[in-house]
């Protein structure tokens, strides 16, 4: 079997970056991203908070500028979904489509997927009616009501988005105060056809062949409510795509991946950064700095080089 230096999984901005700084540093690796460069990018519109690009990029934009990176380094990334992990003998092995390869160590960037409600009709109305991406569906919602469901940045930020496509917004969050950044919350104020629904949650979603109301209860006075509305946006967080480092490696009780500093896993060859670590800030600038430190923590352990920081 093949050996080679490192595996990176996951070609987001954290895995993008690990790999520009693991090239740069002259090791022979692999990075691994099943499905399109750019991973969490090409669900967001507009990024307007990275230093040194002060007029903002679509993040579309910003997914395809990276997927130029990796190719005016010839890192071509390997197309295939790892299957399975193995972590024995200071080896990690993966097994993807018909092979097995083998590597002194790995840098995991697998990011995060959306985060469900799990209740009756979010299942069932996936695709016709519930969606977890405004900027990709939000276009079919035009001159509709919708509902996004959160209280976090994204939800904001979909509510805000589906606010100049939609008729009406309705934005429903179990509390009555947001966890979203200031500015974003500010910007709400301005936009007379989103109402707010605190302190509640949504209970069903309910519908024929697309959705067309949804339950509603208030969580303080249990008072329901019948929402009609023709889309259901669900922006409740994240969970880390994680599931097959399970027994390898430490996770906290949410799946996300325990690291030191240096992105160091409790597995001393595996290294974590981006949206699958736990993190304080999960941020695309703190995304492509942990894909860098990782790289470069790679790059000492394994080949015994120094980099000055
Ligand atoms: P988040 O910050 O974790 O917020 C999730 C929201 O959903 C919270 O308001 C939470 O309510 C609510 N929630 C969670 N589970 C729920 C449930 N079962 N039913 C109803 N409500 C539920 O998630 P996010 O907004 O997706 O953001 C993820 C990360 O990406 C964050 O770190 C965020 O800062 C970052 N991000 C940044 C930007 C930006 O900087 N522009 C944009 C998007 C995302 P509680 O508040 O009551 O817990």
């Amino acid at each position: 079997m093949e050996n080679k230096k490192v595996a990176v999984i996951g070609a987001g901005i954290a895995g993008v970056s690990a790999a520009i700084y693991l090239k740069r540093a002259g090791l022979d690796f692999d990075i691994f991203e099943s499905r399109a460069v750019g991973g969490q990018l090409l669900f967001v519109e507009q990024v307007d908070n990275y230093a040194g690009l002060a007029q903002g990029v679509m993040g579309r934009e910003l997914a395809a500028t990276l997927a130029k990176n990796l190719d005016e380094l010839e890192i071509k990334p390997i197309t295939e979904e790892v299957e399975a992990v193995t972590v024995e003998k200071q080896k990690v092995i993966l097994k993807y489509g018909k092979q097995n390869a083998s590597y002194d160590g790995m840098i995991i960037a697998t990011g995060a997927a959306f985060k469900t409600l799990d209740i009756k009709g979010e299942t069932e109305f996936s695709g016709r009616g519930v969606s977890y991406c405004a900027i990709c569906d939000g276009f079919f919602f035009r001159g509709k009501d919708v509902a996004v469901v959160g209280g976090g940045n994204s939800a904001i930020e979909e509510a805000l988005y589906l606010s100049n496509i939609a008729r009406k917004v309705y934005l429903i969050h179990r509390r009555n105060n947001f966890r979203a950044m200031e500015y974003l919350q500010n910007e709400l104020k301005h936009k007379a056809n989103i109402e707010l629904v605190l302190d509640s949650v949504v209970e069903e979603i309910i519908g024929t062949d697309f959705v067309n109301q949804m339950k509603v209860k208030n969580i303080k006075t249990s008072a329901l409510r019948t929402i009609e509305s023709n889309g259901v946006f669900v922006a409740v967080g994240i969970v880390p795509t994680t599931g097959l480092f399970k027994g390898a490696i430490d996770l906290d009780d949410a799946g996300f991946i325990l690291t030191n500093e240096e992105m160091t896993t409790s597995c001393d060859y595996i290294w974590a950064c981006g949206d699958c670590r736990k993190r304080p800030l999960r941020q695309l600038i703190t995304a492509a700095s942990e894909g860098a430190t990782a790289a470069i923590s790679a790059y000492r352990r394994l080949k015994g080089g120094y980099i000055s920081s």
